[in-house]
């Protein structure tokens, strides 16, 4: 009998796996998917779309008090949590089922079992060796120990835990690096939890441009979410009222009694994929890749979170990286633009950032010019009262290329598609100052920020 010998395998049925598999056998590809859990991933299971939700209704309580500026009255209100979790798993299921359809549409062969490379052109998995011409490595991160004594503990959990708990904690310590405790720590504190954010940098959001992080900064604490910056658990020890946690804090120790810590910090555990058999390195928290999504070993490619650091954990660049190893597989030249890569929390306000920031661009010997314009000033955001929203842009001055937009505020999230395709294309300031946009939207804050940048503002004062 002779074997199959499939164009691509891809390890992983998540965020980048899927559309690596649907593009590779778009190209005419025999393609095969293995997954050994729910379909989706992290993303559509215990990520974007179960917390994205959960930021769709933190959104509307967060509304409640527009409304009631323009005279809608909804009290009393109640948050029913279990009915939130219902809705949330049956959207679940369905786009599980969608994924899954979209498999078979294409032809792929979805393999259901653990898998591990077995040497170059060989994965093995449910106890038989599939030979194949490229393997794809989506097989995502993992729950890694948080680094402060006593994290062991029960009651230290990560957002995967808090999705199983029947009832919210009253009363949390949040700690790490991961934007996504940010909304976690809204969408908490909007269904009534007492909740305490920390973080070991001088701010939330730290790599990006002042500007979005104290606006950020300054909006949560408004709406009641404490927030402690340079801050380190040093201690934590349960006791009968629950766990007492030693925060250090600028020289100071500061004490606190929790129900529950959330600590997220995610990294690849490359051990276990049978990486050694092709002589990839098993150490480290991610496998590198170059460009084309490649790895240094010749028809191994990665994509999505076992491919980069915490920090580039992103769902779309997961699916954008799965797509272009699928066409390398295939015999197609295609790069990665990283310069394009949105960075996003689903807050109130929303924050989005693309490219640049100032600091990054002078760094990178640019002479930069930067403009903004502040949604308090734009007719929509005045409408919706937009008090802390802000465009801001980054471009180099010879030329007014645009390297970088920075939005925070309603829509951010949307918005950072047009700034997507503006830095893409390369477009330049004076471009964007001719694009008309639709009138009343936030959006065209992004041309009078492009305006301002050219020092030649029309709505501003
Ligand atoms: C709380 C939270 C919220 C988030 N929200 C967002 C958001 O709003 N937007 C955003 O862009 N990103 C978000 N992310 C990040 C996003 O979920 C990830 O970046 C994305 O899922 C990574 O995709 P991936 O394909 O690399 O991995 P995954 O989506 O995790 O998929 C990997 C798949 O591989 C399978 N697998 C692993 N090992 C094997 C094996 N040996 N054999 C077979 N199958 C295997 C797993 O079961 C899994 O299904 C969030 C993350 C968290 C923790």
């Amino acid at each position: 009998m002779t074997q199959v010998v499939y164009d691509v395998i891809v390890l992983g049925g998540g965020a980048g796996g899927v559309p690596a598999a649907i593009r590779a056998a778009q190209l005419g590809g025999r393609v095969a998917v293995i997954e050994h859990d729910n379909l989706g991933g992290l993303c559509m299971n215990q990520g974007c779309v179960p917390f994205g939700h959960m930021m769709v209704a933190s959104k509307i309580l967060g509304s409640l008090s527009l409304g009631k500026e323009m005279g809608l009255n909804f009290s009393p209100v109640s948050k029913d949590y279990g009915s939130l979790i219902k809705r949330q798993n049956e959207l679940i299921a369905f786009m599980q089922q969608g994924v899954a359809g979209m498999l078979k549409k294409n032809n792929v062969e979805l393999i259901e079992g653990r898998g591990k490379v077995a040497g170059r052109g060989q994965i093995e998995v449910n106890g038989e060796a599939l030979q194949c011409k490229n393997i794809i490595l989506a097989s995502g991160a993992g729950w890694l120990k948080p680094n402060f004594p006593g994290a062991d503990l029960e009651g230290v959990i990560n957002s995967d835990d808090l999705l199983n708990m029947p009832k919210l904690p009253e009363k949390i310590l949040l700690c790490g690096r991961s934007p996504w405790l940010i909304e976690i720590a809204q969408f908490l504190h909007s269904f009534d939890s007492e909740v305490i954010l920390t973080t070991e940098e001088k701010s939330i959001f730290p790599d990006e441009n002042k500007t979005i992080r104290t606006r950020l900064s300054k909006a949560l604490k408004d709406q009641g979410i404490k927030i402690l910056t340079s801050t380190e658990i040093t201690g934590l020890t349960k006791k009968n009222d629950g766990l007492h946690a030693a925060l250090a804090r600028k020289d100071k120790e500061v004490r606190v009694v929790v129900d529950r810590v959330i600590a997220l910090r995610r990294g690849s555990p490359l051990t276990g994929l049978g990486l050694d058999t092709v002589g990839l390195n098993e150490q480290g928290e991610f496998i590198q890749v170059d460009e084309r999504m490649a790895t240094s070993v010749e028809g191994i490619y990665a994509t999505g979170d076992i491919a980069g650091p915490e920090q580039r954990h992103y769902s779309h660049l997961a699916s954008t990286g799965g797509i272009i190893a699928a066409e390398n597989a295939m015999g197609m030249d295609t790069l990665f633009d990283h310069r394009t890569i949105a960075r996003v929390v689903f807050t109130q306000p929303q924050v989005a950032c693309v490219g640049l920031t100032n600091k990054d661009a002078k760094r990178a010997g640019y002479d930069v010019i930067t403009g903004s314009a502040p949604l308090s000033m734009n007719p929509f955001g005045m409408l919706t009262s937009q008090n802390n929203g802000m465009v801001e842009i980054v471009a180099e001055k010879k030329y007014g290329e645009i390297l970088g937009i920075h939005i925070i505020g309603e829509g951010a999230c949307e918005m950072a598609g047009q700034a997507v395709l503006a830095i893409q294309m390369e477009a330049t300031l004076e471009e964007l100052t001719r694009a008309t946009f639709p009138h009343p939207t936030l959006s065209e804050s992004l041309v009078e920020a492009a305006r301002e940048c050219l020092g030649r503002p029309i709505f501003l004062p």
